[in-house]
């Protein structure tokens, strides 16, 4: 089985073969691609592709070529990424610590000036304790640079109804962002209840949040995500909670969070990218690649976080790329610096 990869500037093939085998196969098809590049004399060329089909060998040890069905070994054209949209947990951070190869690619993109923003579902934190996070991990990302989706869904109701007022459970991150857009939180007939994660779920402020449902407040939650990480476990997250408000109020949330491709268009508007050269990096099928391929971005997951390669075909559509971490990424930045 070969199938093709995308890679930033030459052609490259990815095969499903073991050892000297594949070896031998990846050595005369970067010869090929080199006679093939239209890219300067013919010696160079073929170095260069040689290059990128030795930088992508660990992936195929890793068994990442196992998602190549089928494939017929063809020249791939090549989209430019002139932005970034990257998913914070299970690509840069996991469990307060930091992924390898994610502060290099952090201050990779910083140091040659791309756009980029990082992104979560977690509604909780400000911008700055996010950052402060990663700092502490060794991820250097300056808190502008971060979008959250207690931005977006602050950012969606002040277009949708500018100044209106809400019932908001949820912490610092979502009612800084509300406040900081214009809206008033009240108990009082507010034009939405806003659900987003807390650690600290009351049944008083359910109760509430239910009745002003049943009395015509529209409702909206940052994130459909039904559970989330800890060192413990899994811990009971916005989904779970809006499930049972929705059961009690007969009446499901406008969620606004991954994969909702809200999310992604917010972060492009921020950014003032086009989706046509941004490229999402996430870690889950069901949120990143998902809500990247509806917003028309290409998509790269990485297989350090949730997602195992072999989960990946149960999915009914797949990744533009896959790695095994962000620092393959970081590798290939490197690699463009020196070509
Ligand atoms: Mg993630």
């Amino acid at each position: 089985m070969i199938c093709n990869r995308e890679v930033p500037s030459v052609l490259s093939f990815g095969l499903a073969l073991d050892g000297g085998v594949s070896n031998r196969l990846n050595l005369v098809l970067a010869f090929y691609a080199g006679r093939r590049t239209k890219k300067g004399p013919g010696l160079q060329s073929r170095l260069d592709a040689l290059r990128f089909t030795l930088t992508l060998w660990p992936l195929e040890m890793n068994g990442a070529s196992r998602l190549c069905h089928h494939g017929v070994a063809k020249e791939v054209t090549l989209k430019p990424t002139a932005a970034w949209l990257i998913d914070m947990d299970g690509v840069l951070v996991r469990e307060e610590h930091a992924i390898d190869g994610a502060g290099r690619f952090i201050g990779g993109l910083e140091q040659r000036g791309i756009p980029f923003l990082v992104l979560t579902n977690n509604s909780m934190y400000t911008r700055r304790d996010l950052a402060a996070r990663l700092v502490a991990n060794g991820v250097m990302v300056p808190e502008e640079s971060i979008w959250t989706s207690a931005l977006a869904t602050a950012r969606f109701l002040a277009n949708q109804r500018p100044s209106g007022s809400a019932y908001v459970i949820g912490e610092a991150g979502l009612t800084t962002a509300l406040y900081e857009a214009g809206y008033t939180q009240t108990d009082r007939a507010p034009d939405y209840v806003v659900l987003g994660e807390t650690r600290t779920y009351s049944f008083e402020r359910i109760t509430t949040a239910v009745r002003l449902i049943r009395d015509g407040a529209r409702f909206i939650a940052t994130n459909p995500d039904p559970t989330g990480p800890s060192a413990e476990g899994p811990l009971p997250a916005t989904g779970s909670v809006a499930a049972l408000i929705s059961h009690a109020t007969g009446t499901t949330p406008y969620f606004v969070g991954k994969p909702n491709p809200l999310m992604i268009r917010t972060a492009l508007n921020r950014l003032g990218a086009h989706s046509e050269t941004t490229t999402m990096i996430g870690d889950r099928m069901d949120t990143d690649v998902l809500a990247g391929l509806e917003s028309g971005l290409q998509t790269v997951l990485v297989l350090s976080g949730v997602t195992q390669s072999e989960d990946i075909e149960r999915h009914p559509y797949r990744p533009t790329r896959v790695v095994t971490s962000v620092a393959v990424l970081a590798d290939e930045l490197d690699e463009l610096e020196q070509a």
